[in-house]
């Protein structure tokens, strides 16, 4: 199933997109991430696949029946959505669209066919390839989880070996390497830092200001 994008009016805030196969650690990295950074919002997506153990209906996704997803598509009320290994998974677009509005930089956490829709969306959106050091260890980082069964683990894999076709669609890459994480949260920071000082980010009105300053 393709998702939907439309154009949208991009406002001041930053959209910072980090995506990556399923073990990369996106959840782990862009929590601790949005620890070190409290005014980066993130958007809580919404999704079919059932709850795992400790995960709470608001925070780690809005959980929702299949009908309750697909009137929401009918109402266009995705800015992308996606099928992925059997659940749909979708991004709020009021929420994206006003928290941009509003100033605030934001981040998602979509597999990658959903993070280029948004890139189409919003061409401005920063994507960030997210990767452990090895592909291998992809495996076991799902296994160590434990929150999917032998033959997920094994479906997810096959999504990833395809997701890493997507790889130069990105902007930058970030490896998560085993054991140093700090290192690739302080490499996320830096990617956040550094696209604020982006020249075509500071429209023309401040560069003249600059100048005539
Ligand atoms: P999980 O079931 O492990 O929470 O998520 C499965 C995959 O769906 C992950 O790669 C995750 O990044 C992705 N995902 C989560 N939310 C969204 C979303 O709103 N849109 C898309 N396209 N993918 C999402």
């Amino acid at each position: 199933m393709s998702g939907n994008c439309h154009a949208v009016v991009v406002g001041p805030g930053l959209l910072f997109v980090v995506s990556g196969p399923s073990g990369a650690g996106k959840d782990t990295l862009v929590d601790a991430l949005r620890n070190r950074i409290p005014r980066l919002r993130y958007s809580v997506s919404a999704t079919t696949r059932p709850a795992r153990a400790g995960e709470r209906d608001g925070e780690a996704y809005f959980f929702v029946s299949r009908e309750e997803f697909e009137r929401r598509i009918a109402t266009n009320a995705f800015l992308e959505y996606r099928e992925y290994n059997g659940y749909l998974y979708g991004t709020p677009r009021d929420f994206v669209e006003r928290t941009l509005t509003d100033g605030y930089d934001l981040i998602v956490k979509p597999e990658v066919n959903g993070a280029l829709s948004i890139k189409s969306a919003f061409p401005d959106a920063v994507l960030i390839f997210l990767l452990p050091d090895k592909f291998s260890h992809l495996r076991g980082r799902l296994l160590e989880r434990r929150t999917e069964t032998i033959e997920e683990i094994a479906r997810r894999l096959e999504i990833a070996h395809v997701e890493m076709n997507h790889i130069r669609s990105f902007d930058y890459i970030v490896i998560n390497e085993q054991r140093r994480q700090a290192q690739a949260v302080d490499d996320l920071e830096a990617i956040t830092r550094a696209e604020r000082f982006r020249i075509h980010r500071w429209g023309d009105d401040s560069i003249k200001e600059l100048e005539h300053s």
